[in-house]
């Protein structure tokens, strides 16, 4: 515990207050089933969705990811080796029936967390029927334009 995790960044930090404010609960550092060393950044456990803040640099965002200039290739491999596990993380989840929600650490966080509470609305059994079909697309469509998607974002809009 003493020391630093990533998964303790402001970024995600700032989005965990805004959902904590909001009323939600949820576990932090939640296992990826059969991963013992991936962890979910914020679990929704009876609902399945997780929600992962990703490091602008770590995870090589298009907007602000950049390389280092010394030992370029080697954080060119390192970035893509993130990029590729964690889209095996997103089919390993969807795989045990979790919905995977990801957004860059420059995503504001109210916006997130405006997101993350309108789709547990809507996951939440027994609510999605007061949720109009009309309304579902328009959260979803909010949800790719802010976030990116597991396997490729806009293209699975
Ligand atoms: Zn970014």
């Amino acid at each position: 515990m003493s020391t630093a995790r990533r998964r303790d960044t402001g970024p995600e930090l700032a989005l965990r207050r805004a959902l904590h404010a909001a009323g939600l609960r949820y576990r932090v550092a939640y296992p990826v089933p059969g991963q013992r060393r991936r962890t979910i950044d914020v679990a929704f456990t009876r609902l399945r969705l997780a929600v992962f803040v990703d490091g602008c640099f770590w995870h090589g965002c298009p907007e602000h990811g950049t390389v280092p200039r010394s030992n370029a290739a080697w954080w060119r491999t390192k970035i893509s080796a993130n990029q590729a596990r964690d889209r095996d993380t997103d089919r390993v989840l969807s795989a045990f029936g979790w919905s995977v929600l990801r957004f860059w650490e420059h995503a504001p966080a109210s916006e997130a967390a405006a997101i993350v509470r309108d789709l547990v609305r809507l996951l939440r059994p027994g609510l999605p029927v007061y949720v109009p079909a009309s309304d579902a697309d328009a959260l979803i469509e909010e949800w790719c334009r802010r976030s990116h998607v597991a396997g490729g974002g806009a293209d699975e809009c």
